[in-house]
C-alpha cells in the first residue's frame, strides 16, 4: 500500500499506471505534475489523479513513491526541479524506455546513483499518448523490467516490484546495459523500420495508389509508426549506441539478403524465410502460452 503516490508525466504509461492503483484501493492519494494545467485538470475529471502540481518540488512533497513518466529527453530537466520537494521516505522510480540514460541523469543531478532511486521499464504500451489514452489493465499479465545497480536499496526495489505486481505485472530484473541491448533489438529497431517504411512510401510518386492498395500485413507492420515522434525521438537519441548497434546489424543482413535477390540466389532467400517463420511460428505461440 502507497500512502501518497506522486506521478510526473500523467499521459498514457502513468496516467494508466495511477488508474489502476487507485481502482484496486492500493494508494492513499495520487499528485499528478506536468507542464500543461489542462493536461492534470482532466487528469483529475477523468478520476485519475486527486490533487496536482505544476512545479515537480511541490508535487512529489510527502510522497511515500514518485513515478516518472515523462519522455526520456526530459528525465533530467524533472529530476532536478523535483529534487528539492522529495523527502527521504520516497521512492523514487521510472518507465523510460531506455535505462542507461536515465541512471546518467539521475547520477548527474544527485552526484551519485540515489540508493531510492529502481529504475524500471513496463514492456507495454500502445501507440497513443496523452491522458485521454490512459487504460486499466494495460499491465495485467505484462513483463516490467526493473535495472537497480550497485547503490540500489533492496528495499527500494522491493517496493517498486510491489506496486507494479499488484496492477498484475511480471517483474524481473537486468542489468541496464543488457536491458538497453535487448529492448534496442526488440522495441527500439522495429520503431525505426515501420517509421523509415512509411516515410518512404508516403514520398513515393504513386503514394495514394500505394495506401490505398496495401494490405492487412502492412497495417500490422506499420502500426507503430502512429506512436508519438517526440517520444521516439527521445528514445533513439537516449539509446543511441545500442540502436546504432542493432541497425548495422539489420542493415547488414538487409544487404545479403538483396545481392540473393539481384542475383537470383534462391536457396538463400528460401533458407532466411524458412528460419524467420520457424522463429516467428515459436514466438506467437509462447506468447500466447503466456
Ligand atoms: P505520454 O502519454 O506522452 O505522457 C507523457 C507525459 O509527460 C504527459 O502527461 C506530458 O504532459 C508529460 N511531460 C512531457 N514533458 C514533460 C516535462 N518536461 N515536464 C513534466 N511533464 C512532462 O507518454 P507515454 O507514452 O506515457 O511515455 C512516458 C514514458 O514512458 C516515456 O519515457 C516512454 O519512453 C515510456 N514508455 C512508453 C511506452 C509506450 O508504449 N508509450 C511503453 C513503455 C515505456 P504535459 O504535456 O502536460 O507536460
Amino acid at each position: 500500500m502507497i500512502g501518497r503516490l506522486c506521478i510526473v508525466g500523467v499521459g498514457l504509461i502513468g496516467g494508466s499506471l495511477a488508474k489502476d492503483l487507485k481502482r484496486r484501493g492500493l494508494c492513499g492519494q495520487v499528485v499528478g505534475c506536468s507542464r500543461k494545467r489542462e493536461n492534470l485538470e482532466r487528469a483529475r475529471e477523468l478520476g485519475i489523479i486527486d490533487a496536482y502540481q505544476l512545479d515537480p518540488a511541490k508535487a512529489v512533497e510527502g510522497a511515500d513513491m514518485v513515478v516518472l513518466a515523462v519522455p526520456l529527453g526530459a528525465m533530467a530537466e524533472v529530476v532536478t526541479a523535483m529534487r528539492p520537494g522529495l523527502g527521504t521516505q520516497a521512492v523514487l522510480t521510472d518507465v523510460g524506455s531506455a535505462k542507461r540514460s536515465v541512471l546518467e541523469a539521475a547520477a548527474a543531478v544527485f552526484g551519485a546513483v540515489p540508493e531510492n532511486f529502481v529504475p524500471g521499464h513496463p514492456i507495454a504500451g500502445t501507440e497513443h499518448s496523452g491522458v485521454e489514452a490512459a487504460v486499466e489493465g494495460l499491465f495485467d499479465g505484462h513483463r516490467v523490467i526493473l535495472t537497480p545497480v550497485a547503490e540500489t536499496l533492496p528495499e527500494a526495489t522491493g517496493r517498486v516490484r510491489d506496486m507494479w505486481q499488484a496492477v498484475g505485472a511480471d517483474v524481473l530484473e537486468m542489468d541496464p546495459a543488457h536491458h538497453d541491448e535487448v529492448l534496442a533489438a526488440t522495441s527500439h529497431l522495429p520503431h525505426m523500420l515501420a517509421y523509415t517504411l512509411v516515410d518512404v512510401l508516403g514520398r513515393m510518386e504513386e503514394r495514394v495508389e500505394m495506401f490505398r492498395y496495401a494490405a492487412g500485413g502492412f497495417r500490422d507492420f506499420t502500426r507503430i509508426a502512429s506512436s508519438d515522434p517526440q517520444m521516439w525521438h527521445d528514445i533513439c537519441l537516449a539509446n543511441r549506441d545500442a540502436l546504432i548497434g542493432a541497425l548495422d546489424h539489420f542493415q547488414a543482413d538487409l544487404g545479403t539478403a538483396i545481392e540473393a535477390i539481384r542475383s537470383g540466389d534462391g536457396k538463400t532467400i528460401k533458407e532466411l524465410f524458412a528460419r524467420a517463420k520457424a522463429l516467428r511460428d515459436r514466438y506467437a505461440q509462447e506468447s500466447e502460452i503466456g
